[in-house]
C-alpha cells in the first residue's frame, strides 16, 4: 500500500495543476467552475471570489449541483494544493474532462495578493440554527441572509397572524412588525418602516382597504387570509402584477355576504392551516422564489380536506390601482366601510 506522499506523487502526476498566475487569468475570463473544497472554517475565513464551497467530503454528491456540464473546465483549490489534487482526480474519474488543481492553493494565491472574499454571512450559531435552510438548495447561504435581511408586516396578530408571525420569526425573517387593534391609526408606520411584504390578516374592513390602499402606493405584495367556518382564503397581492382587495371588491360586501367569525364561528384549527400558508407566501415573496399565489385565490375546505383555486383578473377600473385612479391618498375607511359588519 502507498503512503499518502507518495499517492499524493501519483495522483499530481497524474491530474493537471495550474499555478495562480495562470488561473487568475482563467477566473477572470470567467471561464471555469471554481471549487474551494476546504473545510466551512478555512472558507469562513476568505476564498477566492465566485467560488463555489463544497467540502471535499461532500464533493461527489455534490459536484453535479454546482458543475452540471462536464465538459466545462473545473478549477479546484484547497489551501495548499493537496486536497485539490486528489479532488481533481475524483472528478476525473467521475467523467470531467477539464479539471485542474489550484498549485499551492489558496495560501499561494493570497501570497500573490489576488482578490480574496472574507465571508460576512452567517456565523456559527446562526448556520447551526438555520441548517435545515442552508440545505435546501433555493435557498441555502445567501437566501437565509436574504431573509434575515428581510421585514414582514403582520396585520392582526389574532387567529391568523399568531401562527403565521411563529413560523416566520422561525424561518429568521429579520424584522416582524405586529400591528394590531386599530390599524386605521397606523398608516403612517406602514408608510414608513419599508416593509418586503405584508401579511394580512386583518379581522375588519376598513383596516382591509387601508392595507390595500397602502400596499399599493408604496409597492409592497400583500398575502391576504381570510377564514370562516370550515373555509379557508389565500392570495397575494402584488401591486402592478395582479389584481388587488379592491380590484375584487371595489366596496365592501353587504353585511349579509360577510358574517364575521364571531357570528358564524370557526373551525379552531382552520387559523392554524391558514397563517401558515401565508407564512409560506410570505417566505417565497421575501427570498423570490417559487410561484406566489398572485392573481390565484387558493380555498381550502377543511370539511373535504381539498383545495382548489380560482384565477383572479385585475380590474383595468379598479379606484386604486387601475389605468385610472380615483383614490389616490388615504380616505375615511370607517366611514367607507360603514354599514357593513367585521368579516371574519
Ligand atoms: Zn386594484
Amino acid at each position: 500500500m502507498p503512503s499518502y506522499r507518495k499517492l499524493l506523487q501519483q495522483v499530481r502526476a497524474e491530474i493537471s495543476e495550474l499555478d495562480a498566475e495562470r488561473a487568475r487569468e482563467l477566473i477572470d475570463g470567467g471561464e471555469p467552475v471554481v471549487v474551494d473544497v476546504r473545510e466551512q472554517d478555512e472558507w469562513d475565513e476568505g476564498h477566492i471570489p465566485g467560488a463555489v464551497h463544497i467540502p471535499r467530503g461532500h464533493l461527489e454528491s455534490r459536484i453535479e449541483r454546482a458543475a452540471p456540464d462536464p465538459s466545462r473546465r473545473v478549477l479546484l483549490y484547497c489551501s495548499a494544493g493537496n486536497r485539490s489534487a486528489f479532488a481533481a482526480k475524483t472528478l476525473e474519474e467521475m467523467g470531467y474532462e477539464d479539471v485542474a488543481s489550484l498549485a499551492g492553493g489558496f495560501t499561494d494565491w493570497k501570497r500573490n495578493g489576488y482578490p480574496v472574499e472574507l465571508q460576512s454571512g452567517l456565523d456559527a450559531p446562526r448556520r447551526a440554527r438555520y441548517s435545515r435552510h442552508l440545505l435546501i438548495p433555493e435557498v441555502g447561504e445567501q437566501g437565509q441572509l436574504k431573509l434575515l435581511e428581510s421585514k414582514v408586516l403582520l396585520i392582526g396578530a389574532g387567529g391568523l397572524g399568531s401562527p403565521a408571525s411563529l413560523y416566520l420569526a422561525a424561518a429568521g425573517v429579520g424584522r416582524l412588525g405586529i400591528v394590531d387593534a386599530d390599524v386605521v391609526d397606523e398608516s403612517e408606520r406602514i408608510l414608513a418602516d419599508g416593509w418586503d411584504v405584508i401579511v394580512d390578516g386583518a379581522d375588519n374592513f376598513p383596516t382591509r382597504y387601508l392595507v390595500n390602499d397602502a400596499s399599493i402606493w408604496h409597492d409592497i405584495p400583500v398575502v391576504h387570509g381570510s377564514i370562516y367556518r370550515f373555509e379557508g382564503q389565500v392570495t397575494v397581492f402584488k401591486p402592478g402584477v395582479g389584481p388587488c382587495y379592491r380590484c375584487l371588491f371595489p366596496t365592501p360586501p353587504p353585511p349579509e355576504l360577510a358574517p364575521s367569525c364571531a357570528e358564524g364561528g370557526v373551525l379552531g384549527v382552520l387559523p392554524g392551516v391558514i397563517g401558515s400558508l401565508q407564512a409560506n407566501e410570505a417566505l417565497k415573496l421575501a427570498l423570490g422564489i417559487g410561484e406566489p399565489l398572485i392573481g390565484r385565490l387558493l380555498l381550502f375546505d377543511a370539511l373535504s380536506a381539498e383545495f382548489n383555486e380560482v384565477k383572479l383578473r385585475r380590474d383595468p377600473d379598479c379606484p386604486v390601482c387601475g389605468e385610472h385612479p380615483t383614490i389616490t391618498e388615504y380616505i375615511d375607511y370607517v366611514q367607507f366601510c360603514a354599514g357593513t359588519r367585521e368579516p371574519a
